[in-house]
């Protein structure tokens, strides 16, 4: 089955340990995958480093295990790939095979802003997708920054009135744990 996972981490190598904010017990129910089969969403916001990607590959990981077409994606590719097809007159297609895994999994929410264009191809998908498919998304924002992620008030409620309508809300609080790891190698001071 093609992922696409940028790495491959389980969720047996996370260190629930250094995260706190995390909720261990909950994780390992998502594990089951349920959330999958009934085409729910998460949502994994935090800063950089926490672990968002980690756990949204550990996730996907679980629901290849259980059977269940997953594509993993980064927020940008998958705003460029629908524009381009867009402007190949091509969208529909596109927007088929993006509604046939049936987890999606977009990353990185909130790096890069979105044109209106984009913007408007995203809701697109997330309207296809709505009760239908599952997601994960990530995002270094609160809901709060989504109007200017998305650079319009509307469409990012739209888009979040969809996506928070069936969803598992996790947000993360805590230190970076790249930053951990030069600290523990003695590389910053
Ligand atoms: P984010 O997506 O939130 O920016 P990542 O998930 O990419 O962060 O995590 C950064 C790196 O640190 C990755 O290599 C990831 O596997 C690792 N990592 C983050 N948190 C943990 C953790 N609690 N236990 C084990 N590895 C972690
Ligand atoms: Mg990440």
């Amino acid at each position: 089955r093609m992922a696409r996972f940028p790495f491959v981490k389980t969720l047996e190598s996370f260190e629930f340990a250094y995260q706190p904010s995390i909720d261990a017990k909950r994780i390992k129910e998502l594990s089951c995958c349920r959330w999958v089969a009934n085409g729910e969403n998460i949502l994994l916001l935090g800063p950089p480093g926490v672990g968002k990607t980690h756990l949204a590959v550990g996730l996907g990981i679980e629901a290849i295990r259980r059977g269940y077409r997953t594509l993993f994606i980064g927020a940008q590719a998958l705003i460029a790939s629908l524009a381009r097809a867009h402007n190949e007159n091509r969208l529909e297609d596109k927007l088929k095979q993006y509604c046939q895994p049936k987890l999606l999994i977009i990353d990185e929410i909130g790096y890069i802003p979105i044109d209106r264009l984009g913007a408007n191809l995203f809701f697109q998908l997330i309207s296809r997708r709505y009760e239908k498919g599952a997601m994960i998304m990530t995002s270094n924002q609160p809901y709060s920054n989504w109007g200017e992620i998305f650079g319009d008030q509307v469409i990012a409620s739209a888009i979040l009135d969809r996506v928070l309508h069936h969803a598992i809300s996790i947000s993360i609080k805590g230190e970076s744990y790249r930053l951990k790891e030069k600290l523990k190698a003695g590389l910053l001071s």
